[in-house]
């Protein structure tokens, strides 16, 4: 018998767990020169350090060590005045090593925390994350199995091995255990790794691409009674590569994980798979037996001693935090909280700012990317600004605000620009968009139009002003929306002894 979500929060609180995986996007690896780009043809970005050739001694990238001192800065950590890389063994192809060089008892950065706020019913709640540590580490290879219907291992008749990703700089940040979400479980487990993301993008450390796998999250969970007081015993989802996915992941593993206990079966200590199409989990591995990796301190690589002096530099060339920026955002553009909701959702804040800092109408930047050029984009399933750039967005929100262009004219320059037609004043030029303001050009089409209705043009002269929009829509028509029709209202009207 499988129990609703209403059900399960009713007998259970959930415990929650999250460890997250993020790429840093330096140039090259962690231990080696090695190029990073992502896509190259396989087994062109390596080395005999990250193929683990005999006798490849590694050194460590600082700007890996930068970029991760600036994640636990930002995440309200301390920084370990000394830390060291340990050899992590395990035998897989896709590490060449048969080890990974990882931190283990000694991590660079320990103890911080990071806010998180989630929408209710009951209006808006906050959660302190406190983060256990973040410490650094490298990639693995990347295999392929061929053959067989799981795409495992198991059952496959031949493995791919493509080792561009091994020794790409790697940073994990655990939190500690995340007590007394309760029914916002899901809710706060993405609003977690939302916000995490947000800080990473705006320290520019990992380009948080979370469907190429740049930034990845371990689920942990576990469900006690309600009262109980126990901790029950937890499941660890692997590498859910999605914030949705994220939220949906902790839902199904309370479903599964109630369902279970209350047929009185227990959970077992297992790593478990999401699987994207049904928003379920499949078994992994057992961690029964606990693993034993042999972790001992890595005799090739020195002890990290970052000095107190970079640490405090780096403090100080911190970026605004997202939370704090937002804020200040949406005082600066006076926007309510729904519509700022939406243009964070759709990842649109930092476009429709740099459309402000060209001089852009905030309303009007904000009106035009999170409407007609998102509607395009997501016919088209691309982002916004692969269709157009903020420099001619800003350039149509300039013209339509000096009279040159109207909404509709704009709508068409937009339209040519996405089209390939160059520019917004090439679109201009080649299609002949220009706003009519010729006031005798004006006249004409309006003595046209009252000649065409001279009863509405009666009714207009006799007080009745609304009546006026009929004419004026018969001048749009008549002009192909080139005319402005403010202007047109105002010639009307006088026109008409209004
Ligand atoms: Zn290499």
């Amino acid at each position: 018998m499988s129990l609703n979500y209403e059900q399960v929060i009713e007998k259970y609180e959930p415990t929650l767990g999250l460890e997250v995986h993020v790429e840093l996007n330096t140039k090259s690896k962690m231990f080696c020169g090695c190029a990073t780009e992502f896509g190259a043809k396989p087994n062109t970005q390596t080395c005999p350090v990250c193929l683990g050739l005999p006798g490849a001694l590694p050194v460590v990238n600082k700007k890996a060590i930068e970029s991760t001192i600036l994640i636990g800065l930002a995440l309200n950590c301390s920084i370990a005045p000394y830390s060291r890389f340990a050899r992590k063994n395990y035998f897989y192809p896709d590490m060449p090593k048969n080890f990974q060089t990882s931190q283990y008892d000694e991590p660079i950065c320990v103890n911080g925390y990071l806010d998180v706020e989630i929408e209710t019913d009951e209006g808006n709640k906050s959660f302190k994350i406190e983060i256990e540590r973040v410490h650094m580490e490298e990639d693995t290879g990347k295999s392929l199995h061929v053959g067989g219907n799981t795409g495992r291992i198991h059952g496959a008749d031949y493995s791919l091995l493509d080792y561009n990703r091994a020794g790409i700089p790697l940073v994990e940040i655990v939190t500690k255990v995340i007590p007394n979400t309760g029914k916002y479980a899901p809710q706060v487990a993405r609003a977690y790794v939302a916000a995490l993301r947000d800080i990473l993008r705006g320290l520019q450390v990992s380009d948080v691409k979370m469907e190429q796998g740049s930034l990845r999250c371990d689920v942990n969970l576990s469900l006690s009674s309600i009262g109980s007081g126990k901790l029950g015993t937890r499941s660890e989802t692997k590498n859910v590569n999605s914030l949705r996915s994220v939220e949906r992941a902790v839902t199904g593993e309370m479903i599964r994980q109630a369902s279970k206990l209350e047929q009185g079966e227990r959970i077992i200590q297992e790593t478990r798979h999401f699987l994207e199409e049904s928003g379920q989990t499949r078994p992994g591995r057992s961690k029964e037996q606990a693993e034993d990796y042999r972790y001992f301190p890595e005799p090739d690589l020195v002890p990290v001693v970052p000095e107190s002096k970079w640490i405090e530099e780096l403090r100080k060339a911190l970026p605004e935090k997202p939370a704090d920026r937002r804020k200040r955002l949406q005082a600066a553009w006076a926007v309510p909280d729904k519509e700022m909701a939406a243009m964070v959702n759709a990842e649109l804040l930092d476009t429709v700012e740099q459309t402000v800092l060209l001089g852009a109408d905030a309303t009007k930047a904000r009106s035009w990317w999170l409407g007609e050029i998102s509607r395009i984009a997501n016919d088209r399933n691309v982002f916004p600004t692969d269709l157009i750039s903020v420099k001619d967005v800003a350039e149509i929100i300039a013209l339509i605000s000096k009279g040159e262009l109207t909404d509709k004219l704009a709508r068409q320059v937009v339209e040519g620009v996405i089209a390939g037609e160059g520019t917004p004043t090439d679109v201009i030029g080649k299609r002949g968009l220009k706003v009519v303001s010729d006031d005798s050009q004006l006249m004409k089409s309006i003595e046209a139009a009252i000649a065409a209705s001279p009863e509405t043009a009666e009714r207009v002269r006799g007080g009745n002003i609304p009546a006026a929009g009929a004419l004026i829509g018969a001048v749009m028509k008549a002009t192909g929306g080139q005319a402005d029709a403010a202007k047109v209202r105002e010639l009307l009207l006088k026109h008409l002894g209004q």
